[in-house]
């Protein structure tokens, strides 16, 4: 018997650099569409909305069909805008953050369309990703789409964005190592196959900006780094079919916190302090992650949060059941009492958290 070679979709676009906003008629073009639908999230309208129509326009072979201000993530209000679409529409644009790059994502998705994905800040890394998360019933739920066909990153809008943003890409990024740690873990414990490529590929996402060289993490080379990263996050995920190449017992504890809390913190603010934490438990190249997050100010940021060790413990005994059919480090009791062990006595996650 002959096993099927793992095929896959990457983006056909995929423009990172200073100054894209105002190209973005140009890449369109080059890519073959011709008639566009444009979603902005709340605001973006007013800052880039200019920027981005007058490029459409410029180009006498694109088309605007339709624009739509949009940042709601309830299935069923996008579901009645998903069917009534304009006809002969080639391509959805989403700009702006995560709320309206989800949406734009999913209404593509349903319509079996291209979607070009614009993100205004690089928190994490659903911008190059197929999942989005929506609201179903009231309830967070991940859902599956497709893989963006384009990713156009503007430079100068990520370095003008809130450091909070740049802060938590970071910390989604560094997340990989925990993840890649736990998957290996769940396939000794015959929990879990690990795909080598995807896994290989998240690790260099990861291990390629740890080792960068720089001064200011606003600067241009680190944040098409952080681009980068993120995105290879994305593709690994693709490759294995799963989010286990880059998100493991982290992301539970993130999750759990989204749950326990009214007002949860940032994805990647919440992954980067879970990283730390379960690298610890793990005993696996915390020093590299504590360096990391410390050079660069992730924790220093954290510091100002007032987030809480309760929290955390509270975060820590739900954390497996988030995902009930995994087995990562976190779904093991002994590992969640040395964790919450660890937050009374590791010098920084007691600096870090109230
Ligand atoms: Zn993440």
């Amino acid at each position: 018997m002959r096993t099927a070679i793992h095929r896959i979709e990457i983006p056909t676009i995929m423009e990172v650099d200073s100054n894209r906003l105002s190209h973005v008629g140009s890449y369109l073009e080059r890519a073959g569409i011709a008639q566009v639908v444009v979603f902005f999230g709340d605001g973006i309208r007013a800052l880039f909305g200019e920027t981005i129509l007058t490029s459409i326009h410029n180009k006498p072979s694109l088309k605007l069909l339709d624009t739509f201000d949009y940042d709601d993530i309830h299935l069923e209000k996008l579901m009645p805008l998903a069917f009534t679409l304009p006809k002969n529409t080639d391509a959805i644009i989403g700009i702006g953050g995560g709320k309206v790059l989800d949406t734009a994502k999913y209404i593509a998705f349903l319509n079996n369309l291209p979607f070009i994905s614009i993100p205004t800040s690089t928190s994490n890394d659903g911008f190059s990703s197929s999942g989005c998360s929506l609201l179903i019933d009231g309830r967070r739920t991940s859902v599956q789409a497709a893989m963006p066909f384009g990713i156009i990153v503007d430079l100068d809008v990520i370095k003008n964005a809130p450091k909070k943003f740049i802060f938590s890409g970071l910390g989604d990024i560094v997340s990989k190592i925990t993840a890649i740690y736990d998957w290996y873990y769940e396939e000794q414990n015959h929990a879990a196959r690990v795909d080598d490529f995807a896994a290989m590929l998240a690790r260099k996402s990861v291990n390629s900006i740890v080792r960068m060289p720089y001064t200011d993490i606003t600067e241009r080379y680190f944040l098409k780094e952080i681009v980068d990263s993120l995105t290879m996050s994305g593709i690994a995920m693709e490759i294995a079919g799963s989010s286990a190449p880059a998100s493991g017992s982290e992301h539970l504890i993130s999750h759990a916190l989204d749950k326990l809390l009214d007002t949860p913190q940032l994805h990647g603010i919440q992954v980067g302090v879970a990283t730390y934490l379960m690298s610890l438990v793990q005993k696996h190249r915390f020093e590299r992650i504590e360096k990391f997050l410390g050079d660069t100010g992730f924790f220093s940021y954290v510091e100002t949060l007032g987030m809480k060790a309760e929290d955390f413990e509270a975060a820590i005994d739900l954390a497996p059941s988030i995902k009930p059919s995994r087995h990562t480090f976190i779904h093991i009791e002994e590992n969640r009492l040395l964790a919450k062990k660890l937050l009374r006595e590791n010098e920084i996650l007691k600096r870090i958290l109230k």
